[in-house]
C-alpha cells in the first residue's frame, strides 16, 4: 500500500480514527448513519431531526435563491445575517457584539472551530483544555494545528466537573479552554460556578474561551441559556461559536458563526478565508429570517425537543438502562453496565443489527483513553415522538434477550 504523507494522519490519530494498520476510518457519525441505513434500523445516533424547520426559514431560503442570492457572499458572511446575530445575542443575552468587526459566518460551527483552532494555535507547545467527553471535531483540529489536547473528565453519573482536577490542568501553556455549553454528549448545562473558574484559569494563565453554543436554544424546564460571554471578565477573552443547524433544524445547511473581540475575530477571519472563503449565499439571509422569529417558535422547539427527551429517557429506563436526565440539548446518554456491557462500540454494532436501534457509544468521545465511559451510549431525541418511541421498544425487545 502506498505510503500518503501530510496532516491528514494527524488529524485521524488526533480523532482517534487511525487503526493500527494506518488505515484511516470514518466518523462514528459515518459509521453509525450508514450501519442504520444498512441494517434499516431505527437511527437515534446522529444528532439530525426528522422533521423539516420553521417554514419562514425554509421559504426565506428559497426566495434567496429566486432572488439571485446565489454568488460569493462577503468572506465575513452576509452583512444583514451578522446584523441578525447581533441582534439575537442582545434579545437573548444582553450581549452587543458590533456586526462589523466583532461578528463572522462561517461554513457551520465546525467551520468556526477549524478556523478559531488552527486561527489561535501553533504547534507542540500550545495546549487545549476541554472537557472530555467532547465533540469528535475538537481533538481533530488541535492535532492539524499540531497541538496538545488536554482533557478533564465529566464522570458518570452526574456528569459535573472537578474544578481541582480543571485548575491542574490549566498552565501556561494552555493558549485554549474549549468549553461546549450546552453539552455533547452528555446533556448537561455548566453552573456558573464553573464558569467563572473557567474564567478567572483563563484570566490567570492568558488564555482565549472558546465557547460552543450550537444547543442554546435546547435547555429544557424553562431554563435560559447563560453564555459565558455575559459573565463578568469574559468578553474580552471569549470567542463564542453557534449555528442554525440545531435551532432551526436544518442541519444540512451549515451556516455557523463566531462572536468576540475584533482583534481575535480578525485572526479567525485570517484562516476562516482560506477554507471556505465564504459560506453558502442564500442559506444566510434565511438563517437570519430565523434568528428573528418570534419567542413562541424557540419555547416550541425546545418544547418539542424536552417531549421526545421524556418519551427517550422513559424508555432508555424500560429497557434495563440507567440513565442520566439531561439539562438540554438532543441528547440523553445511559449506561448498559447493568447488562454486561464493556465496549460501548461493540454493543452499538450489535443494537444495530440485532436489535434495529442506532446510538453512539461515549468511546468515540473521548481521546485520553481513560476507560471510564466504557458502557455508556448517547442516544438522541431529535425524532418524532413515534420514531423514538419506535426506537424504544426495539432496545427493550433486544436488551431483553441480553
Ligand atoms: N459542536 C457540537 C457540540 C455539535 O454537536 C455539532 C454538530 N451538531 C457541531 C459543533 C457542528 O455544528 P455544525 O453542523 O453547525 O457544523
Ligand atoms: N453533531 C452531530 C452529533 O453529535 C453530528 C454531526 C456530524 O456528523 N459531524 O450527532
Amino acid at each position: 500500500m502506498r505510503t500518503i504523507p501530510g496532516a491528514w494522519r494527524r488529524a485521524a490519530r488526533g480523532a482517534g480514527l487511525l487503526s493500527a494498520d494506518g488505515a484511516p476510518s470514518p466518523t462514528i457519525f459515518a459509521e453509525m448513519s450508514a450501519l442504520a441505513a444498512a441494517t434499516n434500523a431505527v437511527n437515534l445516533g446522529q444528532g439530525f431531526p426528522d422533521t423539516d424547520g420553521p417554514a419562514e426559514v425554509l421559504d426565506a431560503a428559497r426566495d434567496a435563491i429566486s432572488r439571485g442570492v446565489n454568488q460569493y457572499p462577503p468572506g465575513r458572511g452576509d452583512a444583514d445575517l451578522r446584523l441578525a446575530v447581533a441582534e439575537h445575542q442582545q434579545r437573548f443575552y444582553g450581549l452587543t457584539p458590533d456586526p462589523a468587526t466583532e461578528i463572522i459566518i462561517t461554513a457551520g460551527a465546525t467551520e468556526a472551530l477549524a478556523s478559531v483552532l488552527l486561527g489561535l494555535l501553533d504547534g507542540p507547545d500550545d495546549e487545549v483544555v476541554v472537557f472530555e467527553p467532547h465533540y469528535d471535531s475538537y481533538a481533530a483540529c488541535v492535532a492539524l494545528a499540531g497541538a496538545r489536547l488536554r482533557t478533564v473528565p465529566l464522570r458518570w453519573p452526574d456528569f459535573r466537573p472537578d474544578l481541582e482536577q480543571l485548575a491542574a490542568v490549566v498552565t501556561d501553556r494552555t493558549r485554549v479552554i474549549l468549553v461546549n455549553d450546552p453539552h455533547n454528549p452528555t446533556g448537561i448545562a455548566f453552573d456558573d460556578e464553573t464558569r467563572d473558574e473557567i474564567i478567572r484559569l483563563a484570566e490567570q494563565h492568558d488564555a482565549i474561551i472558546v465557547t460552543d453554543e450550537v444547543y442554546e436554544h435546547l435547555l429544557f424546564d424553562g431554563r435560559a441559556h447563560h453564555p459565558i460571554a455575559t459573565r463578568p471578565g469574559a468578553a474580552e477573552r471569549t470567542l463564542s461559536i453557534s449555528s442554525g443547524g440545531k435551532t432551526f433544524r436544518t442541519t444540512g445547511w451549515k451556516v455557523g458563526w463566531v462572536s468576540g473581540p475584533a482583534d481575535l475575530i480578525e485572526a479567525v477571519l485570517s484562516v476562516k478565508q482560506f477554507l471556505t472563503f465564504s459560506g453558502s449565499a442564500p442559506f444566510q439571509p434565511a438563517i437570519a429570517a430565523g434568528l428573528r422569529l418570534p419567542d413562541a417558535y424557540f419555547d416550541a422547539l425546545v418544547g418539542d425537543m424536552q417531549h421526545t427527551a421524556r418519551i427517550l429517557g422513559d424508555g432508555l429506563r424500560a429497557a434495563w438502562l440507567q440513565t442520566h436526565a439531561p439539562d438540554g440539548t438532543y441528547f440523553t446518554v445511559a449506561d448498559a453496565g447493568a447488562l454486561s456491557v464493556r465496549d460501548a462500540h461493540e454493543f452499538c454494532r450489535a443494537l444495530a443489527v440485532d436489535g434495529g436501534v442506532v446510538g453512539i457509544p461515549l468511546t468515540a468521545f473521548v481521546t485520553s483513553g481513560d476507560r471510564q465511559w466504557n458502557s455508556l451510549v448517547r442516544f438522541a431525541a431529535c425524532k418524532r415522538p413515534e420514531v423514538v418511541e419506535e426506537g424504544m421498544r426495539r432496545l427493550a425487545a433486544y436488551t431483553a434477550t441480553l
